[in-house]
């Protein structure tokens, strides 16, 4: 599931999956049954996503609860020295957040709503299409098995929910890697709300790519490991994304760009330090003992 979400829905995303828009967007459809929203998606992905990766009250991916504190500027509370603990309890439950509680705020929250930023008027048509698709999900996923497969329905709850738990940690691994590590860049925009940096220099700067010589990391990430790829040449499918990135590489090193590339662990480790760091900085500064 996190795997065809990752590669495959992202290519119809971006309309890389197939030639004409039309088939893309059916293709979102089947995404509906994996309990995602696809007009949500594509505003959320190349409206505020792409179109501002990695700022501040822009870039929907890296907008955070006051739970998890990664920005300086974020308010700091007592309990994020705990941070590098609790939030590896709290991230396996990405996808069931992502599906039963965000895209429901998306739609209908009020306050600091990002999609508001970029969409006038949510279609009542799609709130519909949201809610029944919702539905449709929890059917087929739940009710039907808990039906046909003469097991207890705690079993059926239980693989359930142990399927989220596997897919968010996936899920989790491939979005800090590429966006929230150590030497991670969060530019902010001027009183006009411009970024310093040209389009392509800010890709470079604020996007990463992990693990790209892994087989596995390939097969299971291939439009996050080739993450630049997919910043640059967005509209091109993700089986291009390895000869796409030897081609940024040897530009970025005879034009001295910003070219990142972890392996995977080291990416890792490196959001676990930021969550610790984050945390104990943060605590040091309010109890002045700087
Ligand atoms: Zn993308």
């Amino acid at each position: 599931m996190i795997v065809l979400f990752i590669n495959a829905f992202h290519d119809a995303t971006h309309g890389a999956l197939f030639k004409k828009s039309k088939h893309n967007e059916w293709f979102m459809y089947i995404f509906e049954f994996f309990g995602g929203n696809h007009w949500l998606c594509m505003r959320r992905h190349i409206n505020l996503h792409h179109a501002y990766t990695n700022v501040p009250d822009w870039d929907i991916d890296i907008k955070q609860s006051d739970i998890i504190r990664i920005f300086p500027n974020n308010p700091l509370f007592d309990y994020h020295k705990y941070l590098h603990i609790y939030m590896w309890m709290i991230y396996p439950f990405y996808s069931l957040n992502w599906i039963y509680i965000r895209d429901f705020k998306d739609f209908f929250g009020k306050k600091d709503n990002y999609i508001k930023k970029v969409v006038d008027k949510i279609p009542t048509d799609q709130t519909y299409k949201m809610f029944a698709l919702k539905v449709t999900n929890l059917f087929y996923l739940l009710f039907i098995p808990m039906m046909l497969l003469h097991q207890p329905w705690y079993i059926i709850l239980g693989g359930w929910f142990a399927m989220h738990l596997c897919e968010s940690m996936l899920g989790v691994v491939a979005l800090v890697s590429t966006y929230v590590d150590e030497d991670a860049h969060f530019p902010g925009t001027d009183e006009d709300g411009n970024l310093s940096a040209t389009w392509v220099m800010h890709q470079m700067i604020v996007t990463k790519d992990f693990s790209i010589d892994s087989k596995l990391a390939n097969f299971l990430y291939r439009c996050f490991t080739h993450h630049i790829a997919d910043h640059l040449f967005p509209g091109v499918g993700h089986t291009y994304y390895p000869y796409i990135t030897l081609i940024i590489r040897s530009y970025a090193q005879e034009y001295d760009l910003p070219y990142t590339s972890y392996r995977f662990y080291h990416a890792v480790r490196s959001h676990f330090r930021i969550l610790k760091n984050k945390g104990v900085q943060g605590n040091i500064m309010m109890t002045g003992e700087i």
